[in-house]
């Protein structure tokens, strides 16, 4: 009976809010001031509903706007609300890697800070978990909500991720909730700094359990992700998961030898019949098309070679400004 065993180990003074929570939620937000105490509220709501005891752990990264005052408010009317404060902006997975870090929970959701992930969803992930699974994905069920480019682009990205990266990522997103095991897994055994966190999720394996979700529109502000953002979220991804596009070169570079040795052959038995073509054109496409084989080829080798140089420098994946909620609010840093 372990319960008995935790409730008799509790202090006998009454805590208004339990030491540790059952459910962390990590909210990472770029600029979302306008938003971030209705999502707050919302949340809360919710778990209160759930009857579970929680914390709200917002990751600033690197805002311009008023989202760190924001967070500071509310941290100052709850104590379950707490906040980090990224020096600049390092990126979404750098905040979820900081959120993951410093929360408690037994479980922990990462969300979107937009609402754009329905906090009515966390009823169903909470039982999911209870029932078994160490990881529930909250899959989005459809998305109408987002522009017809921007479903291409998804669509893109996904593909190109699942079928390089050999990890199903089809409608998957940052909204999950991880068991304690997983996130211990997530945040000390996976040392690496470029990080994916949809596909680390799924990599680590543990039973695993889907949710499905409607992606509801944004409550406030705009999208953050620039296309290049998203490309270099994609580079990530692959680079991360999958050694294939180095394979790729080295049959682009056999596919290419079969060919010059048939065009050489042709080339020779031309000579030999006398009457050698005066090819010019098909020199030059050749000559182009092989330099620019070359040219890709060099530049896949160079992105790997080049995390290779990002993970050995060793440094950090964020750096803290501030902090509220926390013990010593004096900031570690
Ligand atoms: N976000 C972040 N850092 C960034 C960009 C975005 O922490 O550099 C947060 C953002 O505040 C939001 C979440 O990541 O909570 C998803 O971002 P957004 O809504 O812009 O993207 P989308 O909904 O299109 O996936
Ligand atoms: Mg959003």
């Amino acid at each position: 009976m372990p319960q008995l065993e935790i409730l008799e180990s509790l202090p006998l003074r009454p805590l208004a809010q339990p030491e540790v929570p059952v459910v962390s939620v990590v909210l990472p937000a770029h600029n979302e001031g306008d938003g971030i105490r209705l999502a707050l509220e919302t949340i809360a709501g919710v778990l209160r509903q759930c009857n579970v005891s929680f914390e709200l752990i917002v990751v600033d990264d690197g805002s311009r706007d008023d989202t760190f005052a924001r967070v500071q408010e509310a941290a100052a009317r709850h104590p379950y609300v707490r906040g980090l404060r990224f020096s600049r902006n390092f990126g979404k997975e750098a905040a979820l890697l900081a959120g993951l870090r410093v929360a408690r929970g037994q479980a922990v959701i990462t969300m979107d800070a937009d609402l754009q992930h329905p906090p009515s969803a966390i009823p169903e992930l909470l039982r999911c978990w209870r029932e078994g699974a160490k990881v529930v994905h909250a899959v989005k069920r459809d998305r109408s909500t987002d522009s017809r480019m921007q479903r291409l682009r998804a669509q893109l990205f996904n593909g190109l991720i699942s079928r390089f990266g050999r990890i199903d990522l089809a409608n998957a997103s940052d909204f999950k909730l991880l068991d304690r095991v997983a996130v211990d897994v997530l945040i000390e055994r996976l040392p690496e700094r470029g990080r994916f966190y949809r596909g680390l999720a799924q990599w680590i394996g543990f039973p695993q359990a889907n949710v499905q979700f409607n992606v509801a529109p944004r409550i406030a502000g705009a999208g953050k992700w620039s296309l290049l953002g998203l490309v270099n979220l994609a580079m990530t991804a692959i680079l991360s998961f999958t050694s294939a596009p180095l394979r790729l070169v080295t049959i682009l570079g056999f596919v290419t030898l079969v060919f010059a040795g048939l065009v050489g052959g042709e080339a020779l038995m031309s000579w030999v019949q006398g009457n050698a073509a005066a090819g010019f054109l098909t020199l030059e496409f050749t000559l182009l098309i092989i330099g620019s084989f070359v040219m890709i080829s060099l530049g896949i080798v160079g992105e790997y070679i080049a995390r290779i140089y990002e993970e050995l420098k060793g440094r950090p994946a964020y750096l803290l400004e501030e902090r509220v909620g926390f013990e010593d609010d004096a900031g570690k840093r």
